[in-house]
């Protein structure tokens, strides 16, 4: 099997890497080691920033986003018995988010592919990626009970933090890391979200996070220990210790509801450089992860796509690989902007086991600042609202 572009995974970074260079007219072949129903229903990301609503949009692949996302002007903290809201648009110049499901955009990408006849394998496992720096890198895969080979001008390693691709860098690539000493036990409920926009809360029981999927779906986080089991958790226990992180000092109130789904997600930072060797590249969280306070994990992998996709028609068009080269640097530059941001909020917010009461006085004076100085808020709000696509 040939292609111009092997792309292996279909995550948002995949399907939408495929989509941008359909629609420049630039043939590419995905492999997707699960099934399509496994893909559609995978609970991750649900915040779009304005330039992924924007590119999404520009794709073709927005019409049921623009009918059914939600476009949220602000987010509230909570701390010390204190509500704050962080307008967007006043701080920003305009700027919002929209709440759509990672599950959805994956859907809406998923059928547009399909429906316009891009090879979209399921069930297709890379097993290596080889021949990196040679003129026709190849993908070695499995697909219905035998072995294959994609045989590429560029392969293109969309394939999440366990994928394979990065298995052919050199071992002079670099690793940055952090693991920190807690993890998000989130929960999926049938009922109304309890608040119109998303709320961080900091409390000295560890933070909490109000959030929503849809007008009748929320979504809801507690921060745990690293090693927690979900099962260790009843649906009740969930929801009073939710119920004591968000209380305010006001009337509000938190609704409960049918628990349909619970599961406890890591919290790391990683960064791998760089992010291009040969004719072999990474995207997505192939190459980089952030922790999820600060929303940050799928726009990132849009940035990435987006950049590469400009890459690759520049140099159809004129030949020259300029942008090729600088892929990794571009990137990165707005990779660790990002791994910055979520860094802030991430310890801005959650309750350390090693924290002193330092620490957390200082926590309180940080968003006592926040709240306070209108250059604090705008800086939260700009990242939030997300960097430009294009630096
Ligand atoms: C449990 C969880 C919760 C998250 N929650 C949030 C959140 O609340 N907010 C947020 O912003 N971000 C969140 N994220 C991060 C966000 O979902 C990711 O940043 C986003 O999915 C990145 O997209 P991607 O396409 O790069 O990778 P992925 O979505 O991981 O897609 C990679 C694809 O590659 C496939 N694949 C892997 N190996 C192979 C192989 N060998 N051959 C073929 N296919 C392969 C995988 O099956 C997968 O479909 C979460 C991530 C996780 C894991």
């Amino acid at each position: 099997m040939r292609t111009t572009v092997g792309i292996i995974g279909a995550g948002p970074a995949g399907l939408l890497l495929a989509r941008l260079l359909h629609n420049a007219g630039i043939d590419s072949v995905v492999l997707e080691s699960r099934d399509r129903a496994y893909v559609e229903h995978r609970q991750r990301a649900g915040i779009l920033e304005q330039g992924t609503v924007d590119v999404l949009r520009a794709a073709g692949a927005g019409a049921r986003m623009d009918r059914e996302g939600l476009r949220h002007d602000g987010i509230e903290l909570r701390f010390a018995g204190r509500r704050h809201r962080v307008d967007f648009p006043a701080l920003t110049g305009g700027r919002s988010v929209t709440v759509y499901a990672q599950t959805e955009v994956c859907k809406d990408l998923i059928a547009r592919r399909l429906e316009e006849g891009g090879p979209l394998l399921f069930e297709a496992e890379a097993l290596a990626v080889e021949d990196a720096e040679s003129q026709r890198p190849r993908v070695r895969f499995r697909h219905a009970g035998r072995q294959d080979v994609l045989e590429c001008a560029y392969v293109v390693g969309c394939d999440g933090f366990r994928g394979v691709t990065r298995g052919v860098f050199p071992t002079s690539s670099r690793v940055y890391e952090r693991t920190y000493p807690y993890a998000w036990l989130g929960i999926l409920a049938d009922v109304a979200p309890s608040h119109d926009e998303l709320v961080y809360a900091r409390h000295d029981r560890g933070f909490a996070l109000l959030s929503m999927r849809s007008p009748s779906v929320s979504r809801l986080y507690l921060q745990v220990a690293a090693d927690t089991d979900a099962d260790d958790w009843t649906d009740e226990a969930v929801w009073d210790e939710l119920e004591r992180r968000l209380e305010t000092g006001d009337d509000w109130r938190l609704e409960r509801g049918p628990v349909t789904q619970k599961s406890v997600t890591p919290m790391r930072s990683y960064v791998h450089e760089p992010m291009r060797h040969g004719r072999v590249l990474l995207a997505g969280d192939a190459a980089h992860i952030v922790p999820p306070t600060g929303a940050k994990g799928l726009n990132l992998a849009v940035g990435d796509v987006v950049t590469l996709a400009r890459a690759l028609v520049h140099e159809r068009d004129t030949g020259s690989s300029e942008l090729l080269e600088t892929y990794s640097a571009t990137c990165l530059r707005r990779v660790w902007q990002a791994e910055r941001f979520s860094y802030d909020l991430t310890t801005l917010l959650h309750r350390d086991p090693a924290d002193t009461p330092f620490d957390a006085r200082l926590q309180l004076a940080r968003l006592d600042r926040i709240t306070s100085h209108r250059g604090a808020e705008t800086d939260l709000a700009e990242a939030y609202t997300g960097f430009p696509l294009d630096a």
